[in-house]
């Protein structure tokens, strides 16, 4: 497959100890909807190269130019591309991109019904990119977001999601802690279970389209639940972030 562009990274700021948020400028970026990803292509100086998909955190804002995107990576020990992009891209540098690339998992400004966003660690960013582009695009549907993290310190996005859970119209965030919460919280510290899932999740009949991401295991318990509590298996979406690229 062809479609490569080039991108310099135009910013670049820490989510956690293990993740950052790449700025890329993609000239003649076409605009995207929010759940795509990208390829991002790193070229070694012998001609190694590696390639990796990033799912897309901001929103296409056409009318603000629209050439910039960001990418939120988590580092994977050991890994070939995501230490590089957390640990040693620096503003300047440029990278290669393809995309943007999904058709499945997308959310549409225009779906009238409630939205419900399950994200598991980095399986967040989709998500948030849906979150934005709902403010942006003034959708109207009332959007509910689950972000299960190991602990409080895990948390992409903070400010952001603190801000807009106060002030985004229709919108609702909670999160699930596996390890350690915060002391002021109030549920219990665990996996999503089915309990735990009813507590955060929209009723059966209100008809959600619900979009889970993260690592496959947690995205296929997740969804298993979900179709064990009598959710359509149609309106459920679903991305994993397994091992990716060649
Ligand atoms: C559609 C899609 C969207 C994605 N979006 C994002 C995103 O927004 N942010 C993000 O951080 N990642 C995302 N990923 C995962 C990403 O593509 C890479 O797989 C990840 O960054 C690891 O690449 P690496 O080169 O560092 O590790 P590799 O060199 O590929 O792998 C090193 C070792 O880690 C294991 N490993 C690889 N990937 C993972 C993983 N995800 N979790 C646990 N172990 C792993 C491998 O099996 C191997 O043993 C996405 C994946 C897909 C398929």
């Amino acid at each position: 497959m062809s479609g490569w562009q080039r991108a310099t990274v135009v910013g670049a700021r820490a989510e956690t100890a293990s993740a950052r948020t790449l700025r890329l400028q993609v000239e003649g970026w076409p605009g995207h909807l929010p759940g795509q990803h990208v390829d991002v292509r790193l070229t070694a100086p012998d001609g190694y190269t590696a390639t990796r998909s990033y799912s897309i955190a901001s929103a296409f804002d056409g009318a603000a130019g629209g050439d910039e995107i960001e990418i939120s990576v988590e580092e994977v020990a050991d890994g070939e591309v995501s230490p590089y992009l957390v640990q040693v891209a620096a503003v300047g540098d440029a990278v290669e991109v393809r995309g943007p690339l999904g058709g499945w998992f997308v959310w549409r400004a225009a779906q009238p019904e409630p939205l419900q966003l399950i994200g598991g660690g980095s399986g967040v960013v989709p998500l948030m990119s849906m979150v934005r582009g709902h403010e942006l695009a003034g959708a109207r549907a009332p959007v509910r977001l689950l972000y299960s993290v190991r602990d409080p310190a895990s948390v992409y996005y903070r400010d952001e999601l603190t801000r807009r859970a106060a002030e985004q119209p229709g919108l609702q965030v909670d999160f699930a802690y596996t390890r350690t919460a915060p002391p002021s919280w109030d549920g219990v510290v665990g996996r999503l279970d089915g309990a735990r899932l009813s507590r955060w999740t929209w009723p059966v009949d209100a008809e959600p389209t619900t979009y889970v991401c993260g690592p496959t295991g947690f995205v296929e318990a997740v969804a298993d639940e979900l179709v064990r509590a009598g959710y359509d298996p149609r309106r459920i979406r679903t991305e994993r972030f397994g091992p990716s690229g060649s």
